[in-house]
This record gives structure tokens, C-alpha cells and sequence, in this order.
């Protein structure tokens, strides 16, 4: 694992943009993406670059289960408002949270994931050191699946919804599996709130009850966190 420790989120969006330039410059053609406030300033980046993405593929991590693509608190539309409609894509997928049968939707997405390898997957990581929505206690083996949110994550996600009860229960997550597939994956993290899970993730040992310590096992991963992050990780 290699950590950068950047000065704040802009740093780190920069940061994590020249990563993918550079995958680019060497043939990179599918990105993994992620939501949540943490890959805002790189998208922002790729945004006011002139970097070409249109003969580029996207594939998201997750979707809420039950949200229309036209719901404003569907992860679908936060890629359209935060990244596609701004600059465009080949093609992009995110699981549909409307899809009628649960089973069939992880499949379909499956084979997307197998169509399209991914070369760079972007990560967050949540303050229960999810990766995706791949909650603390989920197999290491499992590819798309449905999932039910931990209090936790739950609380951590309120802040984008009017009430707490308004946070769907329920999502598709691509599993840690096909995470792990990714030829290289960049991790962000910014702010307190994460350093015991980058502490975790980074030094703890691997197990399930901590999704991202899979990572240490990955040979091309790095990690881009902010002093407060990375506040109890040895140097
Ligand atoms: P955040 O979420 O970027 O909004 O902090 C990260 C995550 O939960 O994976």
C-alpha cells in the first residue's frame, strides 16, 4: 500500500486526478466511481480538466434500493449532477434501485462488472470502514448483492436526507470480490471521523468486521488521506 497524505480534500482531488491521467496515459479504459462527499474534489478536477473521458467507462459501487435514477437522493443522480452530464462517458452504470427482482438486478450488474474489468476503482470509506456498501461482517467472497445498512452508516448518511427515517434501508453494493479484481484502486479519505478506520484498514488485522483491511492484500493500492485521517496510522 502506498499512502499520500495530502493538505486538505483539493490536494487530494488533484492527487487522485493525476493517478488517473497516468492510468489513462498507460490504457486505462474503465473507472470504478463512488459517491458520498469524499470523491467531490476529484471529480470537480476531472470536470475542469480538458481530459478526454468519452471513449471511457464508468461503473459505480452502489445504488439505494428503491430509488428512482430521477430521485435526487439516488447515487445515479448524484453522478449526473456531480460528474456525467458535466463531462461525458462512453457509457456509465450504477445498479437500478427500481430493478423488480433483487436477484436478477445483482446478476445483471455482475456481468457488467465481468464485461467492463475495471482498471481504477475509486474508493471512500466509511466511518465503519466500509468500502461500497459492504458493511463490517460481510463475506470478502460476496460479488453485487443486496444489502441492509448498519445504524452506522445509516447516521453517517442522514446529513443528505430532510429526516433520518428518509435514508433508504437497503442497497446494492458491488461486493469485495470484484473490488478486489480492480487492477489498482485509490482510496480517499479526509477528516477525523475516518482516521480510526484508515488506522484499521492500514495497520489492524485483516478481517471481515473491517471491510477495507481486505486492501493490504491488494498489490496495487493507494491510499490518499488528510492529516486528520491519518492522524493514528505510524509513520
Ligand atoms: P463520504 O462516505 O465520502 O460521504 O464520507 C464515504 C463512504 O461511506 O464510503
Amino acid at each position: 500500500m502506498e499512502i499520500i497524505i495530502v493538505k486538505d480534500t483539493i490536494e487530494g482531488g488533484k492527487k487522485a486526478f493525476e493517478l488517473i491521467k497516468a492510468g489513462m496515459d498507460q490504457g486505462a479504459k474503465v473507472l470504478g466511481l463512488a459517491t458520498g462527499s469524499t470523491p467531490i474534489s476529484l471529480y470537480h478536477e476531472m470536470i475542469k480538466s480538458d481530459v478526454d473521458f468519452s471513449d471511457m467507462t464508468a461503473l459505480n459501487l452502489d445504488e439505494y434500493v428503491g430509488l428512482a435514477p430521477t430521485d435526487p437522493q439516488s447515487y445515479r443522480y448524484f453522478m449526473e449532477e456531480q460528474l456525467f452530464s458535466k463531462k461525458p462517458f462512453k457509457e456509465t452504470f450504477v445498479p437500478n434501485g427500481k430493478a423488480k427482482d433483487a436477484e436478477q438486478e445483482c446478476e445483471r450488474y455482475d456481468q457488467i462488472i465481468e464485461k467492463h474489468p475495471i482498471d481504477i476503482q475509486i474508493l471512500g470509506i466509511g466511518s465503519n470502514a466500509h468500502i461500497g456498501f459492504n458493511e463490517p461482517g460481510t463475506s470478502f467472497d460476496l460479488t453485487t448483492h443486496k444489502v441492509e445498512l448498519l445504524p452506522s452508516t445509516i447516521e453517517a448518511n442522514k446529513r443528505f436526507f430532510d429526516h433520518a427515517e428518509d435514508v433508504p434501508r437497503l442497497a446494492y453494493s458491488m461486493g469485495i470480490k470484484s473490488i478486489m479484481k480492480s487492477e489498482k484502486i485509490i482510496l480517499m479519505a479526509y477528516g477525523e471521523t475516518k482516521a480510526e478506520a484508515i488506522k484499521k484498514a492500514i495497520e489492524g488485522p485483516i478481517t471481515q468486521e473491517v471491510p477495507a483491511s481486505i486492501l493490504q492484500k491488494h498489490e496495487n493500492v493507494i491510499i490518499i488521506v488528510d492529516e486528520a485521517a491519518a492522524k493514528l496510522i505510524k509513520r
